[in-house]
Protein backbone atom coordinates (compact mmCIF):
# COMPACT_ATOMS: atom_id res chain seq x y z
CA UNK A 1 0.00 0.00 0.00
CA UNK A 2 2.66 2.25 1.05
CA UNK A 3 5.43 1.36 -1.61
CA UNK A 4 7.12 3.10 -4.29
CA UNK A 5 6.92 5.99 -2.86
CA UNK A 6 9.72 8.21 -3.98
CA UNK A 7 12.73 10.05 -1.39
CA UNK A 8 11.38 13.19 0.01
CA UNK A 9 14.41 15.20 -1.23
CA UNK A 10 14.34 17.89 1.43
CA UNK A 11 12.34 16.31 4.54
CA UNK A 12 10.46 18.11 6.57
CA UNK A 13 11.68 18.95 10.52
CA UNK A 14 8.74 17.98 12.21
CA UNK A 15 8.71 17.22 15.57
CA UNK A 16 5.18 16.56 17.47
CA UNK A 17 5.91 15.65 20.48
CA UNK A 18 7.48 17.66 23.52
CA UNK A 19 6.35 18.86 27.23
CA UNK A 20 5.83 22.27 28.68
CA UNK A 21 5.71 23.35 32.13
CA UNK A 22 1.86 22.90 31.83
CA UNK A 23 2.62 18.77 32.53
CA UNK A 24 6.10 17.56 33.01
CA UNK A 25 8.56 19.63 31.07
CA UNK A 26 11.05 22.26 32.54
CA UNK A 27 10.31 24.79 29.39
CA UNK A 28 7.10 27.31 28.95
CA UNK A 29 5.21 26.95 26.19
CA UNK A 30 6.48 30.17 24.73
CA UNK A 31 10.45 29.22 25.27
CA UNK A 32 9.58 25.61 23.20
CA UNK A 33 8.39 27.55 20.72
CA UNK A 34 11.35 30.01 20.54
CA UNK A 35 13.56 26.77 21.21
CA UNK A 36 12.11 24.64 18.58
CA UNK A 37 11.99 27.56 16.00
CA UNK A 38 15.79 28.10 16.62
CA UNK A 39 16.49 24.40 16.16
CA UNK A 40 15.13 24.45 12.78
CA UNK A 41 12.03 22.95 13.82
CA UNK A 42 9.81 23.26 10.11
CA UNK A 43 6.34 21.75 11.83
CA UNK A 44 5.85 21.44 15.38
CA UNK A 45 3.73 19.93 17.89
CA UNK A 46 2.92 20.79 21.76
CA UNK A 47 1.74 17.44 23.55
CA UNK A 48 1.75 17.33 27.30
CA UNK A 49 0.44 15.34 29.49
CA UNK A 50 -3.54 14.93 29.77
CA UNK A 51 -3.97 18.99 29.17
CA UNK A 52 -4.35 21.21 27.06
CA UNK A 53 -3.71 24.62 28.80
CA UNK A 54 -0.33 25.10 27.10
CA UNK A 55 -1.88 25.24 23.74
CA UNK A 56 -3.10 28.89 23.36
CA UNK A 57 0.78 30.43 24.47
CA UNK A 58 2.54 27.89 22.27
CA UNK A 59 0.44 28.71 19.06
CA UNK A 60 0.57 32.49 19.84
CA UNK A 61 4.64 31.89 20.32
CA UNK A 62 4.46 29.71 17.21
CA UNK A 63 2.33 32.12 14.94
CA UNK A 64 4.78 34.64 15.81
CA UNK A 65 7.70 33.34 14.45
CA UNK A 66 6.41 31.92 11.29
CA UNK A 67 6.36 28.38 13.11
CA UNK A 68 3.42 26.09 11.59
CA UNK A 69 2.06 24.86 14.66
CA UNK A 70 -0.33 21.37 15.78
CA UNK A 71 -2.35 21.53 19.11
CA UNK A 72 -1.72 17.60 20.16
CA UNK A 73 -1.76 16.22 23.70
CA UNK A 74 -0.23 12.89 24.95
CA UNK A 75 -3.23 10.99 27.26
CA UNK A 76 -2.51 8.73 30.06
CA UNK A 77 -4.22 4.79 29.19
CA UNK A 78 -4.87 1.59 30.85
CA UNK A 79 -4.22 -1.11 28.19
CA UNK A 80 -4.13 -4.65 29.67
CA UNK A 81 -1.06 -4.65 32.56
CA UNK A 82 0.17 -1.59 30.98
CA UNK A 83 0.25 2.05 31.13
CA UNK A 84 0.34 3.34 27.39
CA UNK A 85 0.42 6.99 25.72
CA UNK A 86 -1.66 7.98 22.90
CA UNK A 87 -0.62 11.27 21.46
CA UNK A 88 -3.45 13.32 19.54
CA UNK A 89 -2.41 15.48 16.81
CA UNK A 90 -4.53 18.20 15.36
CA UNK A 91 -7.18 18.23 17.97
CA UNK A 92 -9.43 21.14 18.67
CA UNK A 93 -8.83 22.23 21.68
CA UNK A 94 -12.11 23.75 22.58
CA UNK A 95 -14.26 20.20 22.29
CA UNK A 96 -15.95 19.80 25.33
CA UNK A 97 -15.84 15.71 25.06
CA UNK A 98 -11.99 15.98 24.89
CA UNK A 99 -11.64 18.46 27.84
CA UNK A 100 -13.99 16.18 29.85
CA UNK A 101 -11.63 13.36 29.41
CA UNK A 102 -8.60 15.09 30.18
CA UNK A 103 -9.87 16.46 33.16
CA UNK A 104 -11.60 12.84 34.14
CA UNK A 105 -8.10 11.16 33.52
CA UNK A 106 -6.20 14.49 35.47
CA UNK A 107 -8.60 13.75 38.58
CA UNK A 108 -6.66 11.36 40.41
CA UNK A 109 -2.99 12.70 40.08
CA UNK A 110 -3.16 14.13 43.49
CA UNK A 111 -4.19 11.36 45.83
CA UNK A 112 -1.76 9.69 43.44
CA UNK A 113 0.99 12.18 44.50
CA UNK A 114 -0.18 11.77 48.26
CA UNK A 115 0.29 7.74 48.27
CA UNK A 116 3.74 8.00 46.24
CA UNK A 117 5.27 10.43 49.37
CA UNK A 118 3.91 8.05 51.59
CA UNK A 119 5.44 5.53 50.38
CA UNK A 120 8.82 7.12 49.63
CA UNK A 121 8.46 8.27 52.97
CA UNK A 122 8.81 4.73 54.26
CA UNK A 123 12.06 4.43 51.97
CA UNK A 124 13.41 7.15 53.68
CA UNK A 125 12.40 9.92 51.88
CA UNK A 126 10.10 12.44 53.75
CA UNK A 127 8.47 15.54 52.40
CA UNK A 128 8.54 13.96 48.56
CA UNK A 129 4.86 15.91 48.07
CA UNK A 130 5.87 19.36 48.78
CA UNK A 131 9.27 18.86 47.16
CA UNK A 132 7.55 17.55 44.30
CA UNK A 133 5.51 20.20 44.31
CA UNK A 134 8.30 22.59 43.77
CA UNK A 135 8.76 21.18 40.40
CA UNK A 136 5.17 21.35 39.40
CA UNK A 137 3.83 24.21 36.60
CA UNK A 138 0.17 23.23 36.78
CA UNK A 139 -1.28 21.71 40.08
CA UNK A 140 -3.39 19.34 38.17
CA UNK A 141 -0.50 17.60 36.53
CA UNK A 142 2.02 16.17 39.51
CA UNK A 143 3.45 13.37 37.98
CA UNK A 144 6.32 11.19 38.74
CA UNK A 145 8.88 13.56 37.29
CA UNK A 146 8.35 16.14 39.54
CA UNK A 147 9.23 13.62 41.89
CA UNK A 148 12.04 11.97 40.26
CA UNK A 149 13.48 15.50 39.97
CA UNK A 150 13.16 16.11 43.70
CA UNK A 151 14.82 13.14 44.57
CA UNK A 152 18.10 14.17 42.26
CA UNK A 153 17.75 17.51 44.13
CA UNK A 154 18.53 16.02 47.22
CA UNK A 155 20.90 13.60 45.60
CA UNK A 156 19.20 10.18 46.26
CA UNK A 157 20.25 9.66 42.74
CA UNK A 158 22.38 11.18 40.12
CA UNK A 159 19.45 12.04 37.39
CA UNK A 160 16.00 11.52 36.81
CA UNK A 161 16.83 8.34 34.47
CA UNK A 162 18.31 6.48 37.70
CA UNK A 163 15.21 7.65 39.69
CA UNK A 164 13.38 5.63 37.52
CA UNK A 165 15.43 2.37 37.99
CA UNK A 166 15.34 2.60 41.99
CA UNK A 167 11.95 4.53 42.66
CA UNK A 168 8.99 5.32 40.81
CA UNK A 169 8.12 2.26 38.98
CA UNK A 170 7.05 -1.06 39.92
CA UNK A 171 8.08 -3.35 42.45
CA UNK A 172 10.54 0.02 43.64
CA UNK A 173 9.46 2.74 46.45
CA UNK A 174 6.54 4.98 45.31
CA UNK A 175 5.18 3.32 42.42
CA UNK A 176 1.15 3.78 42.82
CA UNK A 177 -0.41 2.09 39.93
CA UNK A 178 -3.35 4.07 37.92
CA UNK A 179 -6.09 3.14 36.30
CA UNK A 180 -6.02 5.26 33.56
CA UNK A 181 -8.66 6.25 30.29
CA UNK A 182 -9.16 2.71 28.45
CA UNK A 183 -7.86 2.96 24.52
CA UNK A 184 -11.06 3.07 23.02
CA UNK A 185 -12.00 6.36 25.59
CA UNK A 186 -8.62 8.19 24.37
CA UNK A 187 -8.99 7.28 20.71
CA UNK A 188 -12.48 8.69 20.84
CA UNK A 189 -11.73 11.60 22.83
CA UNK A 190 -9.20 12.79 20.11
CA UNK A 191 -11.54 11.76 17.17
CA UNK A 192 -14.15 13.99 18.78
CA UNK A 193 -11.96 16.73 18.57
CA UNK A 194 -11.32 16.19 15.12
CA UNK A 195 -7.58 14.56 15.44
CA UNK A 196 -5.22 12.29 14.80
CA UNK A 197 -4.64 9.11 17.27
CA UNK A 198 -1.15 7.99 17.13
CA UNK A 199 0.29 5.52 19.89
CA UNK A 200 3.22 7.26 21.60
CA UNK A 201 6.36 5.12 21.95
CA UNK A 202 5.54 1.84 21.03
CA UNK A 203 9.11 0.77 21.66
CA UNK A 204 9.06 1.48 25.38
CA UNK A 205 6.12 -0.86 26.78
CA UNK A 206 6.68 -4.48 28.05
CA UNK A 207 4.56 -5.87 26.14
CA UNK A 208 5.86 -9.20 24.13
CA UNK A 209 5.76 -9.32 20.27
CA UNK A 210 2.39 -10.85 20.12
CA UNK A 211 0.63 -8.47 22.58
CA UNK A 212 1.90 -5.49 20.60
CA UNK A 213 0.66 -7.03 17.60
CA UNK A 214 -2.60 -7.46 19.21
CA UNK A 215 -2.59 -3.61 20.26
CA UNK A 216 -1.92 -2.35 16.85
CA UNK A 217 -4.55 -4.56 15.94
CA UNK A 218 -7.25 -3.40 18.15
CA UNK A 219 -6.10 -0.03 17.59
CA UNK A 220 -6.02 -0.11 14.18
CA UNK A 221 -9.83 -1.22 14.87
CA UNK A 222 -10.97 1.81 16.57
CA UNK A 223 -9.77 3.93 13.83
CA UNK A 224 -6.02 4.86 16.00
CA UNK A 225 -4.08 6.18 12.60
CA UNK A 226 -0.70 6.09 13.50
CA UNK A 227 2.30 5.00 15.48
CA UNK A 228 5.67 7.01 16.42
CA UNK A 229 8.73 5.28 14.55
CA UNK A 230 10.87 7.94 14.85
CA UNK A 231 11.13 9.10 18.75
CA UNK A 232 13.81 10.12 21.26
CA UNK A 233 12.73 6.69 23.00
CA UNK A 234 13.38 4.26 20.56
CA UNK A 235 17.05 2.80 19.43
CA UNK A 236 18.23 3.14 15.99
CA UNK A 237 17.21 -0.82 15.63
CA UNK A 238 13.64 0.13 16.91
CA UNK A 239 13.43 3.11 14.72
CA UNK A 240 13.53 0.26 11.57
CA UNK A 241 11.64 -2.00 13.48
CA UNK A 242 8.70 0.32 13.98
CA UNK A 243 8.99 1.85 10.15
CA UNK A 244 8.19 -2.24 9.56
CA UNK A 245 5.18 -2.21 11.16
CA UNK A 246 3.56 0.86 10.38
CA UNK A 247 3.84 -1.16 7.04
CA UNK A 248 2.78 -4.12 8.08
CA UNK A 249 -0.50 -2.85 9.91
CA UNK A 250 -1.05 0.41 7.40
CA UNK A 251 -0.60 2.70 10.11
CA UNK A 252 1.18 6.51 8.91
CA UNK A 253 4.51 7.40 11.09
CA UNK A 254 5.10 9.82 13.49
CA UNK A 255 8.45 11.72 14.61
CA UNK A 256 8.68 13.42 17.78
CA UNK A 257 11.67 13.84 20.16
CA UNK A 258 9.35 14.00 23.60
CA UNK A 259 11.59 16.56 24.85
CA UNK A 260 10.90 17.18 28.33
CA UNK A 261 14.32 20.08 29.11
CA UNK A 262 17.84 20.52 28.27
CA UNK A 263 18.66 18.93 30.92
CA UNK A 264 16.92 15.91 30.36
CA UNK A 265 16.28 14.45 27.10
CA UNK A 266 18.45 12.50 24.48
CA UNK A 267 17.08 14.29 21.75
CA UNK A 268 16.64 18.15 21.54
CA UNK A 269 13.85 19.41 19.42
CA UNK A 270 14.50 19.58 15.99
CA UNK A 271 17.19 16.92 16.29
CA UNK A 272 16.09 13.41 15.85
CA UNK A 273 16.95 11.70 12.48
CA UNK A 274 14.24 11.74 9.86
CA UNK A 275 11.81 9.08 9.12
CA UNK A 276 12.89 6.36 7.28
CA UNK A 277 11.91 6.72 3.22
CA UNK A 278 9.78 3.16 3.52
CA UNK A 279 7.24 5.40 5.91
CA UNK A 280 4.37 7.68 5.16
CA UNK A 281 4.28 10.60 7.38
CA UNK A 282 1.20 11.73 9.71
CA UNK A 283 1.37 15.01 8.23
CA UNK A 284 1.42 13.78 5.05
CA UNK A 285 -1.84 15.29 3.63
CA UNK A 286 -1.80 18.45 6.54
P1 LIG B 1 3.20 9.83 35.13
O1 LIG B 1 2.29 10.27 34.02
O2 LIG B 1 3.07 10.65 36.37
O3 LIG B 1 3.11 8.34 35.40
O4 LIG B 1 4.69 10.10 34.64
C1 LIG B 1 5.13 9.60 33.41
C2 LIG B 1 6.36 10.37 32.98
O5 LIG B 1 7.48 9.93 33.71
C3 LIG B 1 6.73 10.15 31.53
O6 LIG B 1 6.02 10.98 30.68
C4 LIG B 1 8.19 10.53 31.54
O7 LIG B 1 8.32 11.92 31.47
C5 LIG B 1 8.63 10.06 32.90
N1 LIG B 1 9.29 8.75 32.81
C6 LIG B 1 8.73 7.53 32.87
N2 LIG B 1 9.65 6.56 32.77
C7 LIG B 1 10.85 7.19 32.63
C8 LIG B 1 12.20 6.76 32.48
N3 LIG B 1 12.53 5.47 32.48
N4 LIG B 1 13.15 7.72 32.35
C9 LIG B 1 12.84 9.03 32.40
N5 LIG B 1 11.58 9.49 32.53
C10 LIG B 1 10.60 8.59 32.65
MN1 LIG C 1 6.61 13.09 30.68
MN1 LIG D 1 5.02 9.28 26.93
MN1 LIG E 1 5.77 12.48 26.17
Amino acid sequence: MFSNRRRDPAPLNADLHCHSTVSDGTLEPIELAQRAHAKGVQLWALTDHDELGGLERAAAAAAELGLPFIPGVEISVTWRHETLHIVGLRIDPTNDVLRAGLQQTRSGRTIRARAMAAQLAEAGIPDAFEGALNYVGNPDLIGRTHFARYIVEINRCDDVKEVFTKFLVAGKPGYVPMQWATLEEAVGWIHAAGGVAVIAHPGRYKLRDAELRELFVEFKAMGGEAIEVVTGSHSNDQFRRFASYAKEFGFLASRGSDFHGPEESRFDLGTLPHLPDSVVPVWHNW
